[in-house]
């Protein structure tokens, strides 16, 4: 099975929430700012839902191996 890495620029991040709502894997959790943050790659199967709904460009999905 392929695998990904997901990486959110947190700087650039609004804490929108979108990503933690869409991601039908539920690899997002958030900060105590509301930030997105990464918590279970090993779920991700590289979709993109994520990388293309966030409104500020913030998050990279790409193929490991
Ligand atoms: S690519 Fe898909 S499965 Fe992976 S983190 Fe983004 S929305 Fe979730
Ligand atoms: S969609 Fe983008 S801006 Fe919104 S919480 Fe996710 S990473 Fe942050």
């Amino acid at each position: 099975m392929k695998k990904y890495s997901v990486s959110v620029n947190e700087i650039h991040c609004k804490a929108c929430g979108i990503c933690i709502g869409l991601c039908p894997k539920e690899v997002f959790g958030e900060d105590y700012l509301g930030k997105a943050v990464v918590q279970d790659t090993d779920k991700c199967t590289g979709c993109k839902i994520c990388e293309l709904h966030c409104p500020d460009y913030c998050i990279e999905v790409g193929e490991v191996s």
